[in-house]
């Protein structure tokens, strides 16, 4: 899925949770890095084996169906869940702190970890193999991801009504100690406009101690950008960037609102920016400038947002508004073409949320990949398979995800150690009580 990136008929072979070859045909060639598809019919398989031994452990016929790297969602907020379809058609500000803020004070742990499977079983029927998530009581969404399998890294979410610097401190340390875990941590706040000065101060110090990048909402609404100006002088990025914060590089969610310096910190710092398209638009936030970036060689990941603000979990609802929009906005049809957006939905993503070596299909990278039903009304015919994802595909198309070598998802089935049943019934549990 990188430029060189390659469509063909082939095998995949995956060992200890990760690829071991993929190869073209029956030739046992090394392709490098792409993506494996049956395009011509016929029989790529995905083989999957425990340990070193010659025999597979499970071969599965792809029967032409498309292999390709698992979609990452850069921007979410999994526990969220219990919000969908609560509090809809209202100003952020309002919907914010007048219903958000208030419902999620009365989570418990508990209530994280069920809310969090349910977000799971949406992102693995989205074809969605990891999400870099951004909300508190993070060890309770580290039992439901590690327990479900599923691969989560977190973004620390402090801001001045939860959280302290020093709590984000060991949960990057300790986050980050098993390179082979399923889970990992981003240095990050909630945003400028919830956030003290003194606060981001220590925030900047802390990712100047350990040279990481910072990850933060930017940008999303007007409002947000006016408020700042007559806070600090400044736009949200241009403060942020005064205060320390990008010096190793962030990553912006949202990114709506930019002035032409906005533009320049973020390509001298090397920023990515994570567009969440359906949630600006719903909350009529704005539509980002994602055109500008890519022109510019900035690179831009996509993400749902929460639950509550979207209100789906559904990377392909994503990846068609965001190139339709820029169509739009743009007045340009040929703006950001189906490739590209294929692109921001695995490669970039995995880069935003520190994943390096999840962004495609090649040796030696983890096993995190899908297969896309071809053989669907929606599929056919073949022209042109990167448009016909991102143009007409949907969730009905995803026959398989898989993480770290492990099927977790197939066929309608899930394989994560409980009942949907269970999730559902928990979910409602949880909602009626804290919603009423
Ligand atoms: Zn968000």
């Amino acid at each position: 899925m990188e430029d060189g990136r390659k469509i063909f008929h082939g095998e995949i072979g995956i060992e200890d949770g990760k690829i071991i070859y993929v190869k073209e045909g029956q030739s046992g060639n090394s392709t490098g890095e792409g993506a494996l598809c049956g395009r011509e019919g016929g029989c790529p398989g995905m083989r999957n084996a425990q340990g070193t031994g010659a025999a597979w452990d499970e071969e599965i016929d792809a029967k032409g169906n498309l292999i390709m790297p698992g979609f990452k969602n850069a921007h979410t907020h999994s526990p969220m869940t219990f919000l969908r379809s609560y509090a809809d058609d209202m100003k952020l500000q309002e919907w914010l702190f007048d219903k958000v803020f208030p419902a999620e004070a009365k989570l418990t742990g508990d209530d994280i970890y069920w809310l969090t499977k349910l977000a799971v079983m949406e992102y693995l029927t989205s074809g969605t193999t990891a999400v870099f998530d951004m909300y508190k009581l993070k060890k309770d969404s580290a039992r439901a991801a590690e327990e479900t399998g599923f691969r989560m890294v977190f973004c620390g979410d402090m801001n001045d009504f939860g959280g302290t610097v020093e709590e984000m401190e060991q949960d990057y340390l300790a986050y980050n100690k098993d390179p082979d875990s399923l889970l990992s941590y981003q240095i990050g706040f909630h945003a400028e406009y919830t956030t003290s000065r003194e606060h981001m101060e220590q925030i900047a110090a802390l990712a100047g101690k350990y040279e990481a990048p910072v990850c933060v909402h930017c940008s999303e609404t007007k409002k947000e950008v006016e408020e700042c100006r007559e806070r600090s002088g400044m736009t949200p990025v241009a403060y942020m960037d005064f205060l320390g914060l990008f010096h190793n590089g962030g990553c912006l969610f949202h990114g709506v609102h930019m002035d032409d310096g906005d533009f320049d910190i973020i390509k001298k710092r090397g920023i990515s920016v994570v567009t969440n398209p359906a949630s600006n638009l719903k909350l009529a936030s704005g539509i980002a400038p994602v055109k500008r970036y890519l022109d510019m060689g900035i690179p831009v990941a996509i993400g749902t947002d929460g639950p509550a603000s979207n209100n789906c979990l559904d990377m392909f609802r994503e990846m068609f508004l965001v190139t339709g929009l820029q169509k739009v906005v743009c007045d340009d049809p040929e703006a950001v073409p189906a490739m590209d957006v294929l692109k921001m939905s695995a490669v970039n993503g995995a880069h935003a949320m520190g994943l390096t070596d999840c962004d495609t299909l090649a040796e030696g990278k983890r096993a995190d990949l899908i297969m896309l039903d071809l053989m669907q009304p929606n599929m056919q015919p073949l022209h042109n398979i990167e448009k016909n994802i991102v143009y007409s595909g949907s969730k009905q198309n995803v026959k398989m995800t898989v993480i770290n070598g492990k099927v977790v998802y197939r066929d309608g089935e899930f394989f994560i150690g409980e009942s949907p049943e269970t999730i559902y019934r928990n979910a409602d549990r949880i909602s009626e009580r804290i919603l009423g």
